[in-house]
């Protein structure tokens, strides 16, 4: 018999093998991913890249660990790729255009929220989905009014009216947890407007504290857990009241996923490690990394709720990087570098923090400063250290080359990073690309560069 031809014994093994080839075939397509039910939507604000392995290696130090998003960038079944991050305006984008690109599906120019440049107004995401019955809920530990979490629910030409974003959540956003008092207090805002009244009329249960937080049985919630901001992770932990009186970002978003989860409608939930940003735009590198690693902790967190569920989609991500902070070697052949690294858990309170307390003494004696930093922050200033510093904090002139490093800010940074390694790039926002890691269901979907305005389809061909 030609070898071309072939046998029925062949032609029988062929249809074997076509019969098998089709029951995958058919068993893949069983398999296909199932509905997405709920995205998990999670931001480290302002993280750039070099964030990451630092906080792996402060958590292996601080908690004998390491980091949850760590292990997931490691694990096949997640998805990484990049995000491109620019704004309609600039390079580099602001929090408000960044998660209005999320929320309004176009690229805007920075400091709107879903405003376009012509004019005309984005409908934000979490409007979209409340017109079709889903849940959302936002969380964060910066104001829940501030950009990040307003691109999802809020139209305004300024960022910074977060007294007019305060009650447009109302009918859009099942439960909002964060910072922002002083934007709903009628006592506090600008327009003595009551801002809660109308979401407790609503069925809204009203929460200022971590106990009443966790008591909380009702399904819709607003609470507010901080003037503007929630404290800097690294000063909640070094104060027992703070401790005590306010809920982490691991609890929140577990009391909101606890509601989320079991529901019958589809959800969309954004949780935002908000002060990472703030912790870069300070170049204060231990407010920083204790703030991404209570990110991380909500990851832990969240991983641990969906670990049962194939219907749900976690997206881990940032908006911008900010400041590029970096471990730099230092040493004979970069020897103390580690040691240098280790001086960060020596720090006990943020900068933000410490040069308030600092003012409030009203002392301008270079001593004074060079104790009070070393009890704050664990290290000891050489003079001349203290000297520039003194006089960045009391406007009076000195050298510094560096345009983006010449304010306080950028000075206390540079002073820190000669005892620790830390550099940074500048106290501003990059045009780098962002880390997108997905998890779950058509988690497929992010590999490559994914523009930041991509991010809106994807939500809405998930979830509409
Ligand atoms: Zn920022």
């Amino acid at each position: 018999m030609p070898k071309s031809s072939l046998s029925r014994r062949d032609l029988l093994k062929l249809g074997g093998a076509t019969a098998i080839l089709s029951g995958c075939k058919s068993k893949a397509q069983a398999n296909s991913p199932p509905e997405v039910k709920g995205v998990i939507f999670m931001v480290s604000d302002g993280m750039s890249h070099g964030v990451l392995t630092m906080a792996e290696n402060f958590s292996n130090i601080v908690h004998g660990k390491g980091t949850h998003w760590w292990k997931l960038i490691d694990n096949n079944d997640a998805t990484h790729g990049l995000m491109e991050t620019s704004s309609a305006n600039s390079m580099v984008t602001d929090s408000a255009a960044a998660s209005s690109a999320w929320g309004g599906g176009v690229k805007i120019n920075n400091t709107t929220v879903n405003v376009r440049p012509d004019g005309t107004e984005s409908l934000p995401i979490m409007r979209q989905l409340k017109q079709l019955g889903h849940k959302t809920a936002l969380v964060s530990t910066a104001s829940i009014t501030h950009a990040t979490p307003a691109g999802f629910a809020a139209v305004t030409p300024n960022r910074d009216d977060e007294h007019l974003i305060a009650p447009q959540y109302l009918g859009v956003v099942d439960i909002i947890l964060g910072g922002g008092m002083k934007f709903f207090d009628p006592r506090q805002r600008v327009d003595s407007r009551d801002a809660i009244l109308p979401y407790q009329e609503s069925g809204y249960d009203f929460l200022q504290d971590r106990d009443s937080l966790l008591k909380s049985k009702s399904e819709k919630l607003l609470g507010l857990f901080g003037k503007k901001h929630m404290e800097f992770e690294v000063d909640r932990l070094n104060d027992k009241e703070l401790k005590k009186s306010i809920p982490t970002l691991a609890e929140m978003s577990e009391v909101a996923l606890k509601r989320l989860l079991p529901a019958k409608e589809k959800f969309l939930i954004q949780i935002e490690g908000g002060r990472i940003d703030h912790g870069a735009h300070l170049n204060d590198i231990a407010g920083l990394l204790w703030d991404q690693l209570a990110f991380d902790d909500a990851i832990g967190k969240v991983l641990e709720m969906i670990q049962n569920r194939d219907d749900i989609l976690l997206i881990v991500t940032s908006d911008h990087g900010n400041a590029n902070p970096g471990l730099n070697g230092t040493g004979v052949k970069y020897k103390d570098s580690d040691e240098a690294f280790k001086k960060i858990t020596r720090i006990t309170s943020s900068h933000e923090k410490m040069i308030q307390d600092w003012r409030k003494q009203k002392s301008k004696d270079p001593v004074f400063l060079t104790t009070f930093i070393r009890k704050k922050l664990g290290i000891t200033l050489t003079p001349e250290e203290t000297q520039t510093l003194l006089a960045s904090l009391t406007s009076k002139p000195f050298t510094e080359w560096s345009n983006q490093l010449s304010n306080p800010q950028g000075i206390l940074g540079q002073i820190v990073g000669n005892h620790t390694g830390i550099g940074w790039t500048g106290t501003s926002h990059t045009s780098d690309p962002t880390i997108i890691s997905a998890f779950g269901s058509q988690s497929d979907r992010f590999h490559g560069i994914t523009p930041n305005q991509e991010i809106h389809r994807h939500l809405l061909e998930l979830l509409a």
